[in-house]
Order: structure tokens, then C-alpha cells, then sequence
């Protein structure tokens, strides 16, 4: 009874070391504890690259061998393609019948990128709506949380808003109470008030302890609980309430923010990438062009870390004696610049090396890929034939 963790990223081209540091690595970390969906969010891909559909097909299953090259175990996470789930499109059209336009209008993100990406027509209906489309893939799965960076914590947010609104407007009858408190007092009048106690400890900050400790008192309560009573209680622990859909928490997961090749972030679309799987020597050369200190040009001349991408990435992929060998050298102009970035390439090298030995009996068996994304697929098919059923049922839609 792991609690559910949902996250996808877009096949938008090869994924980078941003990519593996921002998300891929806590990805890894989440597959332990938690019952984890990943899934290529192709679609989400579309809402701005609907020019480029050979991007995207070029990408689908390689960023699949990119996840697994990194550690991610297809035994552990349900790996899938979310336009194999038609399931979502219909939670989607549903969901937005009663979305207000100022909710999507209002999401920061939306501004953002219609401002950045400039040379992309983003005036779409898509566009507007991945939000919601992205509200759909985590409320399908009963997610209950959601690893986010700060820029995602807002759609996280209008996923609860609206999964609040449905509930609202469709949740289930007003015995739902009433068969909860029944539950619940099967539990015995002491672990019932520790249960509720954990209940709302999890509803306020989302603490994956309080979870924990109430799943535990259902548990421990197997004997005298029916399978109903066992499932009624831990959606209300979860916040489901009476409702049908399960309003998810933000999972905030400390990650690294990686600078690319010319200090500012790494992102495709600045062309200051190192993919995951790049040459070697190619990765070589890379850092070797890298701009350092602009106010070092001579090698006698003294330097200032701070003013270098190459000690951004020190920050990421040195040790301590390392560190402290760099801000020694560069600031007494004691070694030079390609002195300085020879333990980055030794690090990125080495970090890439079990990518690239891993993903080497993908690419030569890309079936074994596939099949791995159809188990997970008909895994991920299961709970959203199962959330639909729910969700047309609370709605009527069934003639
Ligand atoms: P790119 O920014 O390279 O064009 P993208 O826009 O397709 O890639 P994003 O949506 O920006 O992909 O990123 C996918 C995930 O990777 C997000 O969780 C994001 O926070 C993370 N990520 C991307 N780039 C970086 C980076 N340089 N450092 C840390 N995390 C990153
Ligand atoms: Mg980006």
C-alpha cells in the first residue's frame, strides 16, 4: 500500500543533464517508497511542438531507454505513453465542461512561456488547456502526490481546485458520512482518534508519515474491517472525503538546478546542453570551449569562481578537496582554466558511463522497450478504466 506518485515528462528531444539532476534522479530515489507512474506525456508534447511530430516520434522511446539507463526499475514504476490512455482525453473533456477559462488564464506558467517561447504560435486551445489536460493524467491515477519544482507547485494547486470542483458538484451521497463514522468505529475508540488525528495531519502539510501511521491503523483493523469499509477509510485518510476524485499534495523533493554550458540554465532552447548520452568525446570537447572567468584572459592573470560556469558545475560534481583545490588555483592564477575543468569531464564521464553500458541492450533489443511500456501501460490501464467507471458513474453518464 505504497502511496501513489505520479510525474511525465515531454519527449521533446534528447534529455540532458538538467533533466537528470532536476527530475530523472529523484525519480530514481521515489521508485523505492512509493508507488510511482511515469509516464511520456507525448501529448503534453504537442501543445507546443504540434509542428514537429517527427520530434516527438524520435523521442518517445529513447527518453523511455534514458529513464532506465538511469536507474529507473520497470519492476518498481509503471513506465507508460499517456496517449495510449485514451482514458485521459475523456477525464480531460469532462473536467473541462466545468473549469472557468480565468482558472487556466491565470496559471503563471501560461504567460511565462507565451512570453519565452516567441518563436512558437502558443495561441492555442491546447496551449491554454495542458494545465487541465496535466489535471486529468494525476487525478486518473488517485495520485496522491506529485514531485514538483516551484514552477509546477501552481498546477498542482488548480489540480486540487479542480478536483475540489468535481467533487462538489458530483461527489457521493450524503450517507458517505454516515458510513464513515461506522467504519471508523470499528476501529476502536482509540486507534479512531489516532486515525483521525493522522488524517488531518496528512490533509494539512501532506506528511508521508501521518499517511504512514494511519494506513498502519487500518491495517492493523484487517480483521474486523470489510474489503468496503478497508477502502472507504483509506480514501477519507487520503482526502477523498466523499468525493470521487483524490485531491493530490505537492511532493517538494530537493533537486539540483543545473547550469549549462554557458552558466545560464540548462534548457534545449539556449543550445548549452550535454545530453545524457553524449559522446565522450564530445562531451570532452564541450567543456573544454566552455567560457570561464571573461576577466581572466591570460593564464597569469587571477580569477574569480564566481564569475565561472565551470565552478557551477564544480558545485555540482566536485568534492570538498577539489573545491577548495579550484578556488585556491584559480584565485592565485595557481593552475589554469583547462586544468580547472579536466575533474568536471572525469565526473560527467564517469556519471554517464553506466547510462551509456545500460541503454547499449536497449538500443540493440529496442522490443525489450517496448514490451516494458506495454506491461506498464496495461498496468496504468487498469486504474483509469477504473477512475472512469467512478467518474461517469458520479456524473450520470451511465445509459
Ligand atoms: P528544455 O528546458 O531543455 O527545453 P523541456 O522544456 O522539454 O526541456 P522541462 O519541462 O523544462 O523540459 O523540464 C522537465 C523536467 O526537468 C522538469 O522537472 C524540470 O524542472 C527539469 N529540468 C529541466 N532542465 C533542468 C535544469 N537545467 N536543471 C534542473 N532541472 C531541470
Ligand atoms: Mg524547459
Amino acid at each position: 500500500m505504497r502511496p501513489r506518485v505520479l510525474s511525465g515528462m515531454r519527449p521533446t528531444g534528447a534529455l540532458h543533464l538538467g533533466h537528470y539532476h532536476g527530475a530523472l534522479k529523484n525519480w530514481v530515489r521515489l521508485q523505492q517508497d512509493y508507488d510511482c507512474f511515469y509516464f511520456v506525456a507525448d501529448w503534453h508534447a504537442l501543445t507546443t511542438h504540434y509542428e514537429d511530430r517527427e520530434v516527438i516520434e524520435r523521442n518517445v522511446y529513447d527518453m523511455v531507454i534514458d529513464w532506465i539507463a538511469a536507474g529507473l526499475d520497470p519492476e518498481k514504476a509503471t513506465i507508460f505513453i499517456q496517449s495510449r490512455l485514451p482514458e485521459h482525453a475523456e477525464l480531460f473533456t469532462l473536467l473541462a465542461m466545468g473549469t472557468p477559462l480565468g482558472w487556466l488564464e491565470r496559471v503563471p506558467t501560461y504567460k511565462d512561456q507565451i512570453e519565452k517561447l516567441k518563436d512558437r504560435d502558443l495561441a492555442t486551445y491546447g496551449f491554454l488547456g495542458y494545465p487541465l489536460l496535466q489535471a486529468a493524467d494525476i487525478l486518473i491515477y488517485k495520485a496522491t502526490y506529485v514531485p514538483v519544482g516551484e514552477d509546477q507547485a501552481s498546477h498542482v494547486e488548480l489540480t486540487r481546485e479542480v478536483a475540489r470542483r468535481f467533487n462538489h458538484l458530483y461527489g457521493r451521497g450524503s450517507d458517505f458520512d454516515a458510513r464513515v463514522a461506522a467504519a471508523q468505529a470499528k476501529l476502536g475508540k482509540d486507534d479512531a482518534r489516532y486515525f483521525e488525528k493522522q488524517r488531518k495531519a496528512f490533509g494539512q502539510d501532506g506528511s508521508t508519515e501521518a499517511l504512514a501511521k494511519g494506513e498502519a491503523i487500518v491495517r492493523k483493523a484487517a480483521e474486523t474491517l470489510s474489503p468496503e469499509d478497508t477502502e472507504l477509510l483509506l480514501g477519507h485518510l487520503k482526502g477523498s472525503g466523499r468525493s470521487v476524485l483524490t485531491e493530490p499534495q505537492a511532493l517538494h523533493t530537493e533537486v539540483t538546478k543545473l547550469p549549462g554550458l554557458d552558466g545560464a540554465k540548462m534548457s534545449k532552447s539556449y543550445g548549452n546542453t550535454i545530453a545524457m548520452r553524449e559522446e565522450p568525446a564530445q562531451v570532452e570537447q564541450k567543456i573544454r570551449r566552455m567560457p570561464t572567468d571573461p576577466q581572466r584572459v591570460r593564464r597569469t592573470d587571477k580569477g574569480d569562481p564566481e564569475r565561472c560556469p565551470v565552478w557551477e558545475f564544480h558545485k555540482v560534481y566536485s568534492d570538498e578537496p577539489t573545491r577548495d583545490w579550484v578556488v585556491k588555483g584559480c584565485t592565485t592564477a595557481g593552475i589554469g582554466c583547462l586544468e580547472c575543468k579536466q575533474p568536471v569531464i572525469d565526473a560527467v564521464l564517469k556519471e554517464q558511463q553506466p547510462w551509456r553500458d545500460r541503454a547499449e541492450a536497449y538500443l540493440t533489443n529496442p522490443k525489450q522497450v517496448h514490451w516494458i511500456v506495454e506491461m506498464g501501460t496495461e498496468r496504468a490501464r487498469t486504474v483509469a478504466r477504473q477512475t472512469m467507471k467512478d467518474v461517469r458513474d458520479a456524473m450520470g453518464l451511465n445509459y
